[in-house]
Formats: C-alpha cells, structure tokens, sequence
C-alpha cells in the first residue's frame, strides 16, 4: 500500500465532516499531533443540523447504518459508543407505501420480513426473500474485505478470489433484473433495489454488486441515535476533543501551500498559516482539488455526478403518526423516475419520496405537541436546465400537494417553521454541481477507478468523492483508509471489525 514520504507528525485535517473526523480519531490514537480546521461552528458537514423555534433538523442523513463502523473508530482512542451515543436499533426499518393503497413493512429480521411478505405478497415471494438475503449478505461478504474497505493502488488489486465469487453469484449483472429473479412482485423489487439510488444510479443500470447498499440498509438493520443523526459527528468530535485533538472551527481553509508536490502548510481565510507534515482533505474532492490545490486533474474533471434532492424540514403541529420513522412513498411510476432524473435531467413528473419523522423516536426534538418532518424528493443535479432561484416556489408547491394526496392532509397549512435545501444550496455549501451525494458510482467510477485518496508526497483525501464512496458507513470507512495512507496499515483493523 502506498503511504505519504517524510515525517507525520503534524497533520491538518480541513474538514470535520464524518470522514474527517474519522481520520482525526484513528490519526491520534496512531499517536499524531492532529489540527482539524472546520468551516462551519460545529462538526458534522452534510450531517449537519438547524435549530430553530425549539425545534431540531438533522439537515443530510437520517438513515443510520453499521454503527460498528462508528464504534469502530471510538476505539481507536480508547472509547466505548455506548459512553457517546444512545443508539436504538429502528423497526420497522422502513414503512413503504404504494400508489395502489397498499403497504409494507421492511423489518431487519428475517423471519419478521418473510412473515411480512408473505402476509403482503405470498409465499412465493417470502420464499423468494430468503434466497434473495442469502445473495446480497454473499455480495457483502465478498465486496467489504477486498473491495470498499481498503486501499487500492492499481485496477489489478481487484483481481482477487472473491472477484470471481462475486462474478459466479450474478453480481456483475443488472440490479433489476437480478432482484426480480428472487422477488417477483414490483413493490418488494422497488423497495429492494431504490437504494441504486444512493449511489446515484438507477436500478435498471447499476450493477448487482452494489446491491451491498441494500444489505447494509434493509438487512444488516437501521438505527436511530438519540437527539438525531448529528450526535454522531458531535460524538466522535467530542471523542477526538478528548484525546488531543484540535477543533478550529469557524476556519475556513484558503489553500494549501505546496512545496512541489509536498504539503507544507494550510493557509486560512483569516491570513494565518498552519505549518503541517501532511493533510487530509474532507471537502468534496473536485472542490479541494480546485479550491485548495489549485488544479484539477483531467480525470476529476471528467467525473459524472449523482442527482441531487430537494429537502424540506418542516416543523408542524399536525401528527400524522405514519407509524415508522422512514416512510417511503412510491408513485405508480417506476423505472421513468430513474429516467426522469438521471437520462432527461428533470423533476419526477410521478414522485417517489421519503418521509423521515424523527420526533417518532425522539420527543426532544421539536417542542410540546408539535412534529418534525423530514421530506426529500431526488431531483436532478445542476447540470439539469433548471433554475432553482424561480423554480424553487413552484417546486415546493408540488410538494406540499403531492405529500397532501400521499397521506398528509393538510401538511402545508399545519407547517410553522420550514427550511429548504435545494441543489442550488448545496452548491453554495460546496458541492459539485450541487450534489450532495457525489461522483455517481458508475462502474468506471468506483473502487480502483473512482478519484484515489493520496496524491503528491503527502497528500491525502477523505470522503464521499473519494474511497470508497458516498454515505455514512462508507465515509467513515474513507476516513480510516486516509488515516491507513499516513500510518501505515492498521494491523489490528480487521481483527476488531471482521473477526
Ligand atoms: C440530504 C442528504 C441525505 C443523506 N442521507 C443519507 C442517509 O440517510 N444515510 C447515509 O448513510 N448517508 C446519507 N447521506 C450521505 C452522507 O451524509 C454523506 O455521504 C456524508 O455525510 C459525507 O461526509 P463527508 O465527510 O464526505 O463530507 P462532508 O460532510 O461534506 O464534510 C466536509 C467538511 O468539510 C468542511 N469544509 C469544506 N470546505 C472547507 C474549507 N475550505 N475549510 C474548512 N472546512 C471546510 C465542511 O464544512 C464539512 O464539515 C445523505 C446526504 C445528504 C446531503
């Protein structure tokens, strides 16, 4: 594995997102000295939060996956999750809903799910389920070990044993089509393959590997951290905190000064310079590349990026008590949403969307009596003909309305404190083409293919554009293989995650 040269005894992580404080946590129990220049007042980046009118917004992820991974990077500094966050395991996982009226539940348990569908869809199906885990825990198996949690140099590192498994197993033909081979009827296929879409692709072109999203989502479990998604990165910033680590917050990292290609130094916005060994760069890779070190390899240039998502936070004093905290919202469209969105560049014209409600779990977060909604419709990216500054309006009135025929009467007058992200906004947060969930993982750009973390003598990404991709689990899993590109291998790693 390839590491950076010369002395690493100070390093400057800009960024204090998931990714960035997961390198800051391994990097000081690896006995660093480590400075962490954040932007923002408070941890967290994507994960973020707003609060308003007694009122508490997780502002990015809600769905909280392999938490091992978060406890994980705790124990790097000697610490135990369970002193730092109050995690609950969430059932069901997901509550869908489909344009025929019907409903289904989506439990972590296997046989709770088998029961469900054979209630929902019978028992050729429930049949079906079992087949259907067995291949996607066999795709995990295979891809997590060789393939996402560790560093690649070159497409050869691929050519492993378990390339060949993954190849017998069906894993390198279409999502959709493989799904439909164990689950016959449309709404288990749609509740089983949506999650392509987090990788920015649809289920119709993606790959069977990357079913490895839907078990690390609908089958390994789902959890839910009280106080919200945002105590994750309070935690392991508090953690970090702890154990020597420096929080400047409120700096905004200028650019890097070079020597060469060597990182010398992190000049702030406020004129100071922060002499570093080396760097890890959090922010999203295109704009560290341009912002930070002032150019752009060809290859960056060239990346194609996933939709992005326009979301409501709506605090309201309407209970509409949908009975789960994710709750899903198919439309009778299906494959033209993915078509719609990633092909034409445009909105759903028939949506499917998700309604997150956190004060399901957790009363603190809005006040006596009131609710908390969170409402993400996918939407294009920037590179779409739309121009959110007019659009924005209209848009929010198609939202409001299709939430009111989807079982949500009345959500636009009982709202009483909103706030709306759209791909605009995440633009201005510093996100390419204002997609908040990066390079799309396309096949050319994922693994060995997708933009590396290390570069020059000392200089070394984290996060979703990079290594191994987008999403909670796998940030923090990007934080560790940057930290591994200053350290050297960590020889206890897999004992402790994959005994
Ligand atoms: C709306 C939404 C919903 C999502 N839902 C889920 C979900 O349910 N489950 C899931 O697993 N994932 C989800 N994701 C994806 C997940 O949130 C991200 O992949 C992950 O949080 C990205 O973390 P990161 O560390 O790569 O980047 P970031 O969180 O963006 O961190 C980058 C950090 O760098 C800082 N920064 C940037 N520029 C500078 C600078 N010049 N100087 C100093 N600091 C700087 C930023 O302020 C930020 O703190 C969602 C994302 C969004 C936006």
């Amino acid at each position: 594995m390839r590491t950076v040269t010369g002395p690493t005894d100070h390093v400057v992580v800009v960024g204090a997102g998931l990714a960035g404080l997961s390198a800051a946590l391994r990097l000081a129990g690896a006995g660093r000295q480590v400075t962490v220049v954040e932007r923002e007042p408070e941890p967290g980046g994507r994960a973020g939060v707003v609060r308003t009118q007694g009122y508490t917004f997780d502002t990015g992820p809600t769905v909280l996956t392999m938490p091992e991974l978060i406890a994980d990077a705790l124990d790097c500094v000697g610490e135990r999750l369970e002193d730092w966050l109050t995690l609950t395991p969430v059932d069901p996982l997901y509550r869908a809903t489909y344009a025929d009226g019907t409903q289904l539940d989506v439990h972590a348990d296997p046989q709770r799910m088998q029961q469900e569908i054979r209630e929902v869809c019978g028992p050729a199906d429930a049949e079906g389920f079992a087949r259907f885990t067995d291949f996607v825990s066999k795709v995990y198996r295979y891809e997590m070990r060789d393939f996402i949690d560790t560093n690649m140099d070159s497409p050869l590192s691929v050519a492993t044993p378990n390339l060949a498994r993954l190849a017998a197993i069906g894993g390198f033909r279409t999502m959709a089509p493989k799904v439909a081979q164990y689950l016959k009827d449309p709404r288990l296929q749609k509740v089983y393959s949506f999650q392509a879409m987090y990788a920015g692709l649809s289920p119709y072109d993606a790959l069977a590997i990357y079913s490895v999203i839907s078990y690390m989502d609908s089958v390994a479990g789902v959890y839910f951290a009280k106080g919200g998604m945002h105590a994750v990165p309070q935690a392991l910033a508090g953690a970090a905190e702890k154990h020597g680590v420096t929080f400047r917050y409120g700096t905004t990292a200028e650019r890097v000064e070079l020597d060469g290609r060597r990182a010398v130094a992190v000049h702030t916005t406020d004129g100071e310079r922060i002499a570093c060994d080396a760097v890890v760069l959090n922010p999203d890779l295109p704009v560290a590349w341009r912002d930070l070190l002032g150019r752009t390899p060809r290859r960056v240039k060239r990346l194609t990026y996933s939709p992005s998502c326009y979301l409501l936070l709506a605090g309201s004093t309407a209970s509409y008590d949908p009975g789960a905290l994710h709750n899903i919202s198919f439309g009778h469209s299906w494959k033209n949403v993915f078509t719609e969105l990633i092909d034409e560049r445009r909105v759903m014209s028939d949506p499917s969307l998700l309604v997150t409600v956190p004060t399901h779990m957790d009363r603190s977060l809005a006040p006596d009596g009131r609710h908390s909604y969170y409402v993400l419709f996918p939407t294009p990216n920037l590179d779409a003909d739309i121009d959110w500054r007019t659009f924005a309006p209209r848009y929010r009135e198609h939202v409001i309305e299709t939430l009111e025929s989807r079982g949500y009467p009345g959500f636009g007058d009982a709202i009483e404190v909103e706030h709306v992200t759209t791909p605009l906004d995440w633009q201005a947060q510093g996100m390419e083409r204002g997609a908040p969930f990066a390079a799309a993982h396309t096949f050319g750009q994922t693994g060995p293919f997708r933009p590396r973390n290390i570069w020059g003598d000392n200089i070394v990404f984290a996060g979703s554009g990079t290594t191994p991709g987008v999403g909670v689990p796998m940030v923090l899993v990007s934080g560790r293989l940057a930290a591994e590109r200053i350290t050297g291998r960590d020889r206890s790693y897999r004992s402790r995650t994959w005994p």
